[in-house]
């Protein structure tokens, strides 16, 4: 039997659940804001781990992944502890926005401090009161300002830790992507605490893709690390493509763009992605792939100027087996390549 767990002054006992209001602010009219967290306290002991979404604001794929994750009968059976966090920028998502009503970026304000901006102190309260009590992270992400991802896991792929619960959540994509000062996952790496970023989806949209790869990846990584049983007959290989880098494909010119490719395609150097022109169908300009790589991210608005970034692509050195990608059945029948 585990001990009771203690946040923001509230206590869940072992094999209850339990939402608990940490105090973050008060708005103009002095109504209190709340972060919200939903404990499920195991009976017996094993890791905490903490699930956020909504750090940014308006990127609401990942509340419904928590929703349906504390929905799950299996959490009856749970080792350890569960930290579902659906909407930490409480004030971004209020307001439809990627910030915090001041414009700073919570993804770029932590550890925070209780004397900072709005950003850092509510960052500081996260991390107080969810981050220094897990063992282990998920940030639930999606694309931003009219982009859409395909599913991929961001992670530290040094970390031996880190790796394993990378490949175990199976998204298509592993990025081993270079730290940003200020954000969740730098503080994990910071910590010695494994902390995953998934990418899925487009903000203010929901993206059923992105939703259920969500799902199983934070259930696939809840097995590897011992809260929940492991599945009976499974083969546990991970098929997740590892890329060392991601690039961005900017638009040469500003116009209206029509882009050929989908998220998932395997795209070659020098392969068209796209046509901007103006709306004549006059000065049409080719966007052309810079590396050969999996488009990772697209821009599905059509409407650019030069220099935006219409396309991600995850870099990859080598050039993949014909026909790997429909061969590993994980990319959504519509998501795959042209
Ligand atoms: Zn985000």
């Amino acid at each position: 039997m585990q001990k009771p767990i203690r946040l923001g002054g509230a206590q869940v006992d072992p094999g209850q659940r339990a939402t608990v209001n940490l105090p973050v602010a008060r708005l103009y009219n002095h109504s209190e804001i709340d972060l919200l967290v939903h404990v499920v306290h195991g009976r017996r002991p094993g890791p905490c781990l903490f699930v956020s979404a909504a750090i940014h604001g308006d990127e609401i794929c990942g509340i419904e992944i928590i929703r349906r994750l504390l929905a799950r009968k299996n959490l009856g059976r749970l080792k350890g502890t569960l930290l579902a966090i659906p909407v930490v920028n409480v004030f971004g998502f209020v307001n439809q926005s990627r910030y915090l009503p001041d414009r700073r970026d919570l993804n770029r304000s932590f550890p925070g401090s209780g004397g900072g901006s709005l950003a850092s102190r509510l960052a500081q309260t996260f991390m107080r009161e969810v981050v220094t009590s897990s063992t282990h992270g998920i940030d639930l992400h999606t694309g931003s300002n009219h982009r859409g991802n395909l599913p991929q896991i961001r992670a530290a792929m040094e970390d031996p830790e880190t790796a394993r619960l990378a490949r175990a959540f199976g998204a298509p994509v592993i990025i081993n992507s270079n730290m940003r000062d200020g954000s969740l996952r730098q503080e994990g790496v910071d910590r010695g605490i494994p902390i995953l970023v998934y990418e899925g989806g487009e903000a203010l949209r929901y993206s059923e893709e992105a939703i259920r790869f969500g799902l199983k990846g934070v259930n696939a990584v809840m097995r590897a690390i011992g809260m929940l049983p492991p599945r009976r007959n499974t083969t546990t290989s991970s098929r997740s493509l590892v890329a060392e880098a991601s690039t961005w494909v900017r638009a040469p010119i500003s116009g209206v763009h029509h882009g050929a490719i989908r998220l998932g395609a395997n795209v070659e150097e020098g392969e068209t992605l796209g046509v901007i022109s103006d709306p004549f169908g006059e000065g049409a300009t080719a966007v052309k792939s810079p590396v050969h790589g999996i488009v990772i991210g697209r821009l599905n608005l059509p409407l650019v100027h030069q220099g935006d970034a219409l396309f991600h692509l995850a870099c990859l050195d080598e050039r993949l087996p014909e026909g790997m990608l429909l061969e590993q059945e994980l990319l959504p029948e519509d998501w795959r390549g042209s």
